[in-house]
């Protein structure tokens, strides 16, 4: 029999379902069953799938222009970049079309800024459990030796620590060691929803440890940025502002797009020809990103954000808080992550059974990342299935 995947390269291993339609949390196969996506895309789908605004906004855009090249000026990149740099507080932006994309453009600054205080071979300060991308420079950054096995050699210049460990950068600070900045997701994503217990601390100590060395400081909000967190970008929940900062997925809303916004010293590091990118902020990708951001604003998704986090957690918590099965619960805003004490990867298959549609990473944690456009009877729904799903799970394990 042919396969959908016969004449893929063997790099996913996929669920049996494919999807023709979706509309908000929803998506519908051919058969027209009807699945509540939790995951949207991988945090992509900021909006839900299909929101009219958007669909007509893209499709104006698609019917004017989609691609010229940055041989010329493009309007929508400067409007997008101004719109980014207004709620971010930072200086200016690079267009590119993933997250792998926005922090090889960081750490290509890095090693700007690194040569530039004269350090022949600079280093990036990184975390275990960490995940900025596929790509050579990005995978050695990584701190998941499943992401990096069989891509040696390894791209050298990276220093790792444990994350949320303040006191292991200032060792290495403290060795002189030929540091140019630090790469941190302010919340891990791919390597469990890890939130630090102080997050303030955390990053202000992070701050103060690159303001006394002349590090760049490098925020990785790939999977944070764009509300999901209850704020535009997680790191404002605190009082720290990062020199780099890097986006892309909720950004496009399914358009592929990516962006590294930087503040005014980090952007004087660029100069003509030093970087570039064929598709990067084209308008149709500019427009998707536009959009997007008006939408949150206007439907006020950052606060829908906080509250239906809050909805899913707690009716969670309230089914599971006697379970001992349960290790932790951790969310911020629509970021959640609900650790087993024990490997779970089969909760996938049951939770599709049941019309959901989530992931578990680390083997052991459940992770939730629903569009941010979820509404109230849409959250409990998703937390009663997920309920439903885990209990099957632990029964099926008694
Ligand atoms: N950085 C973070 C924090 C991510 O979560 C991801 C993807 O999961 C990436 C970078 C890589 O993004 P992309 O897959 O768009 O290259």
């Amino acid at each position: 029999m042919k396969l959908l995947s016969d004449n893929l390269m063997t790099t996913y291993k996929r669920l049996p379902v494919s999807f023709l339609k979706g509309q908000g949390v929803w998506l519908s196969d051919k058969n027209k069953n009807q699945y509540l996506d939790a995951l949207s895309g991988v945090a992509v789908n900021t909006l839900g799938h299909s929101h009219p605004r958007f669909v007509k906004a893209i499709s104006d855009q698609i019917e004017k222009l989609i691609h010229v090249s940055n041989y010329y000026h493009i309007e929508e990149q400067s409007l997008l970049a101004k719109r980014i740099t207004q709620l971010s507080n930072l200086s200016s932006v690079f267009f590119c079309n993933s997250g792998s994309e926005a922090n090889e453009v960081a750490i290509k600054l890095a090693r700007l800024h690194g040569h530039k205080l004269n350090i022949d071979q600079p280093n990036i300060i990184v975390m275990e459990k960490s995940f900025h991308g596929r790509t050579m420079a990005t995978l050695s950054a990584t701190g998941s030796r499943k992401v990096q096995a069989g891509f040696e050699p390894l791209m050298s210049g990276f220093i790792r620590v444990p994350f949320d460990d303040v006191d292991s950068v200032n060792v290495i600070a403290k060795k002189k060691n030929k540091v140019a900045a630090i790469l941190v997701e302010p919340i891990q994503g791919e390597g469990g929803i890890n939130i630090s217990k102080d997050f303030e601390a955390y990053l202000s100590g992070l701050r103060k440890l690159c303001d006394e060395n002349n590090w760049l400081l490098i925020f990785d909000e790939v999977q944070t940025g764009i509300g999901r967190t209850g704020k535009w970008f997680a790191h404002q929940y605190t009082s720290i502002k990062p020199d780099v900062m890097t986006l892309a997925k909720g950004l496009g809303s399914g358009i592929p797009i990516g962006a590294c916004v930087v503040n005014d010293q980090a952007s004087k590091l660029m100069t003509i020809g030093k970087h570039g990118s064929t598709f990067g902020g084209n308008p149709l990708a500019m427009v998707a990103g536009i959009t997007t951001l008006k939408i949150v604003e206007e439907e006020g998704l950052l606060q829908n954000a906080l509250k239906q986090g809050l909805v899913i957690t707690n009716l969670i918590k309230k089914k599971f808080n006697k379970n001992n099965k349960i290790k932790s619960i951790r969310h911020m805003g629509l970021m959640i992550g609900i650790e087993l004490n024990q490997e779970c990867n089969t909760l996938v298959d049951i939770a599709l059974k049941n019309k959901l549609l989530i992931n578990v990473i680390g083997d052991s944690i459940i992770r939730l990342l629903p569009p941010l456009v979820i509404n109230d009877d849409e959250a409990i729904l998703l937390a009663n299935k997920l309920i439903t799903t885990m209990t099957e799970f632990f029964d099926e394990k008694e």
